[in-house]
């Protein structure tokens, strides 16, 4: 769980014969440079390229597409440079996978999508052991606590949901819970 540097990426794509392409290498510095806590999804990766792209006036050989952005993610995910999270909203979120002492865990609100990030060190030890005995290696290990949050339980929660909201996860949806 410590490929996160740009030398050990070129060193992880090298060794699966890939190339550390100026693409991989933008888009991992964006990973590196978000501050702590904010998680993108690739549509939000993509506007941020986009925007480095207008201030720098690159040209169109330099602009990278939706669907490299799309297939750059996967890629790194799997390597376990980006860590995949599944939050409360529906699709994924990305963020770069870090060592102890940031690697770190999700509460999530699933009504506002606030989330919280907690570290635990047993939860860790837990993963490694269970990964350990079966001899996998262990890429990542994350932990997601799906709540409500103070704010939308004061707010009367789950009636503030907007009519269309369904949840993601359990095809949980508005109608049901009046029913139940
Ligand atoms: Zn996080
Ligand atoms: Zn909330």
């Amino acid at each position: 769980m410590a490929f996160y540097t740009e030398a050990a990426l070129k060193a992880v794509l090298k060794d699966r014969g890939l190339r550390l392409t100026p693409q991989r290498e933008r888009i991992l510095r964006i990973f590196q440079t978000l501050p702590q806590g904010k998680h993108l999804n690739a549509e939000e990766l993509y506007q941020l390229l986009r925007r480095q792209e207008e201030l720098e006036d690159a040209p169109p050989g330099r602009q990278i597409g939706l669907a490299t952005v799309y297939r750059t993610v996967k890629l790194m995910a799997l390597l376990g440079i980006l860590r995949e999270l599944e939050l409360a909203e529906g699709h994924k979120h990305y963020e770069l996978n870090q060592p102890s002492p940031q690697h770190h865990h999700h509460l999530v609100c699933v009504n506002c999508h606030k989330t919280i990030e907690f570290t635990n060190e047993v939860v860790l030890q837990i993963c490694r052991k269970q990964a350990e005995s079966a001899q996998f290696d262990m890429l990542d290990c994350q932990m997601t606590i799906h709540a409500i949050c103070p704010e939308a339980v004061d707010r009367g929660w789950p009636s503030v949901l907007p009519e269309d909201w369904e949840c993601p996860r359990s095809g949980w949806s508005r109608d049901a819970a009046e029913f139940s």
